[in-house]
């Protein structure tokens, strides 16, 4: 027996029709499929998700990325209803650390700040002192008068903040499986076949391939560095999802992904299908244990209170 889907259109407006019975808004991951991409009320990264769904007057959060977004909306906003159309969207790097791991660490560096990066679980953010996100980590650590940090889970990030600041960064040692697809060979070859264009990476890279880019940015920071930049091509090492929207508004320049590897597979697993079921059944729903959301609500809010960069 074939499954029977409903024709794009059709569920675009189903979805716009959901959206105001429900008094929903949809924040979307920069990731995400374009079909997904284009029902957002909202798409960005990971800490422009983080401020709308603190600022949202919606009652519904429908978040289309994976699952440790939608907890951070689920703490910002606790009042709201906080949707994950596929509930079993993960994110590798994030389960790398677990909050009984990082008590134990934390004994040995007691006088280190923790600074945790969003991708991880509520449960690593309570034991965290601030969280930060790859578009404000190295403000984040500058901001803290500790001189030690224990950096979770990103190794890659916290190697990359250590390039900026003079305090001791001690890394985690967890890592994103899709950036560390791109490959220095690979990227040499890129970098060969189009010697104009301006490598952009990902801080989720390895240090390797971070010192043979031009730009490190997240993926919002690719966008505007993209449309402001005088440069006509690019080469763009993070996940694919990215490609559609950037190349959509800056239609005369030209882009390029580093490594047809990089692919998340949990940041395509939501569909509009999913999209659409999930504002029918108001479900799945994902919850943070009220202990839990307080102490991780404190890391996340002093994060935000940092002064957006110029
Ligand atoms: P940003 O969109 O914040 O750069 O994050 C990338 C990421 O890997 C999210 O999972
Ligand atoms: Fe996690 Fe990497 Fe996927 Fe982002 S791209 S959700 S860090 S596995």
């Amino acid at each position: 027996m074939t499954a029977s889907f409903a024709p794009v259109e059709e569920l675009i407006r189903e979805i716009a029709a959901l959206r105001e019975e429900r008094n929903a808004t949809l924040l979307v991951h920069n990731y995400q499929i374009p079909d997904v991409q284009s029902v957002a009320d909202y798409l960005g990264d990971s800490l422009d998700l983080s401020r709308r769904a603190a600022e949202s007057e919606a009652e519904v959060i429908v978040f289309c990325g994976v699952h440790f977004m939608a907890e951070s909306a689920c703490i910002l906003a606790p009042e709201k209803t906080v949707l994950l159309p596929r509930e079993d969207a993960g994110c590798p790097m994030a389960d790398m650390v677990t909050p009984g791991a990082l008590r134990e660490k934390k004994k040995e560096h007691s006088d280190a700040a923790v600074v945790c990066y969003v991708n991880s679980s509520a449960a690593v953010k309570a034991e965290s002192d601030i969280c930060c996100t790859s578009a404000n980590a190295v403000r984040v650590v500058e901001s803290l008068e500790q001189e030690e940090v224990l950096f979770v889970p990103d190794r890659n990030l916290a190697l990359y903040v250590q390039r900026f600041t003079e305090k001791k960064i001690i890394p985690w040692q967890g890592y994103c499986p899709t950036h560390h697809r791109i490959d220095a060979d690979e990227l040499r070859a890129a970098k060969q076949e189009r010697p104009n264009a301006v490598l952009v990476v990902h801080p989720e890279c390895t240090p390797e391939v971070i010192d043979m880019a031009d730009e490190v940015l997240s993926t919002s920071g690719m966008v505007r560095f993209a449309a402001e930049s005088e440069a006509e091509e690019f080469i763009i090492g993070t996940e694919v999802g990215l490609m559609e929207r950037i190349q959509r508004e800056n239609p005369h320049k030209r882009f390029y992904l580093a490594s047809s590897k990089l692919v998340c597979p949990n940041m395509k697993k939501t569909t509009l299908e999913a999209v659409a079921a999930s504002l029918r059944a108001l479900s799945p729903r994902i919850t943070v244990e009220p202990e839990v959301a307080k102490k991780a609500r404190q890391a996340l809010e002093r994060m935000l209170a940092i002064p957006r960069s110029q």
